[in-house]
């Protein structure tokens, strides 16, 4: 079986360029985030057990209700908790279907909640992308068009980055350019053995 290499960065940190490196390294790379906006809408017994919960609403003709699941869960922890309690699960299994499918001996999982979730418990090694607060800001101002307020309040509600980077095997620092950080990319996944 290929071992599994947990990514992770908070917002704006890179994540996603460097998952976008590692697969023109040749390596696969599973999107958790965009897998889960997925399943929501793909497996039937997953979306009877979000309707239970949530109600009828949470599909609109058919489709996954993104607005309307939002302002429900929105300060009620346990909603929250018990979406994630039927969510998460449908993720692994699609996850672990997918490694079963790969033929590397490393596979790559994308997710910006690697560490909140303790996923890094069932992989080989973990590799965190970082890069400055204001850095982050100001990419994710540039891609999203959000005010600098508005990703602060963002950042302030995911894991400081002095945790995460106590927690990693690997750490890319985000703060120069692409080159600097397809480089460090393609040292370190390299480096895996
Ligand atoms: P999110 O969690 O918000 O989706 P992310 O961690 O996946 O973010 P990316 O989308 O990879 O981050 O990067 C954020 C933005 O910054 C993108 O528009 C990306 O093109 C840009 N970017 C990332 N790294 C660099 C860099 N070193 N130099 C210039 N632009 C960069």
């Amino acid at each position: 079986a290929p071992k599994i290499i947990g990514l992770t960065g908070g917002i704006g940190s890179g994540k996603t360029t460097v998952a976008k490196f590692i697969e023109e390294f040749g390596f696969p790379v599973y999107y958790s985030d965009d897998r889960a906006k997925d399943i929501v809408n793909d497996n039937d017994d997953l979306k009877e057990k979000i309707k239970d919960l949530l109600g009828d609403e949470a599909y609109e003709n058919g489709m996954y209700n993104r607005k309307f699941v939002a302002e429900k869960v929105f300060n009620n922890k346990d909603l929250l908790q018990s979406l994630n309690a039927i969510i998460h699960p449908a993720v692994r299994i699609d996850f672990e279907d997918w490694v079963k499918k790969q033929t590397k001996y490393l596979v790559f999982k994308e997710t910006a909640l690697l560490f909140e979730l303790k996923l890094n418990r069932q992989c080989y090694q973990s590799v965190l992308v970082t890069a400055e607060d204001n850095i982050r800001a100001k990419r994710v101002m540039d891609r999203d068009g959000k005010t600098y307020r508005e990703v602060e309040t963002i950042m302030e509600k995911q894991m400081p980055e002095k945790d995460k980077i106590k927690l990693a095997n690997h750490i890319i620092y985000n703060n120069t350019n692409l080159e600097d950080l397809k480089e460090q990319t393609e040292k370190i996944i390299f480096s895996i053995e």
